[in-house]
């Protein structure tokens, strides 16, 4: 894992970051530059540079990541009013941060 990896440092509490929720396998924090009124990250401990990258051992990651991102829709009231749940893939696709993170997006006006 790079040293100077941000979302590592994140998620070991390295940095001065607030968590909506951590467990052993992820934290939950607010984007810094949100693109909707609520845009959190889900971000796992382990360092897996992106979606290109995932192997067999990720399975339970990825499928935490997803129930988590959908637990905390219902936390922060968008459940019913729908929500956006996305990867950004590799440069073409987005992707800026090289450790992988899903987004999860919503709360627009009815
Ligand atoms: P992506 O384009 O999918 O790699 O998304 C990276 C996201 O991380 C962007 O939406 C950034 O706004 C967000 N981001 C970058 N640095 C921080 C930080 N220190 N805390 C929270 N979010 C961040
Ligand atoms: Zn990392």
């Amino acid at each position: 894992m790079p040293n100077d990896c941000l979302f590592c440092n994140i998620s070991k509490g390295q940095t001065p970051t607030e968590f909506l929720f951590e467990n052993d396998t992820l934290v939950v924090f607010k984007d810094i530059n949100p693109h909707a009124p609520v845009h959190l990250l889900i971000v796992p401990k382990k360092h897996i540079r992106g979606i290109n990258d995932l192997t067999d051992d990720d399975h339970s990651i990825l499928s935490e990541m997803i129930m988590v991102a959908r637990d905390m829709a219902a936390e922060v009231g968008v459940s019913q009013s729908g929500y956006k749940l996305l990867f950004n893939v590799e440069k073409g696709g987005g992707q800026v941060i090289f450790h992988l993170h899903l987004h999860l997006i919503g709360g627009w006006k009815k």
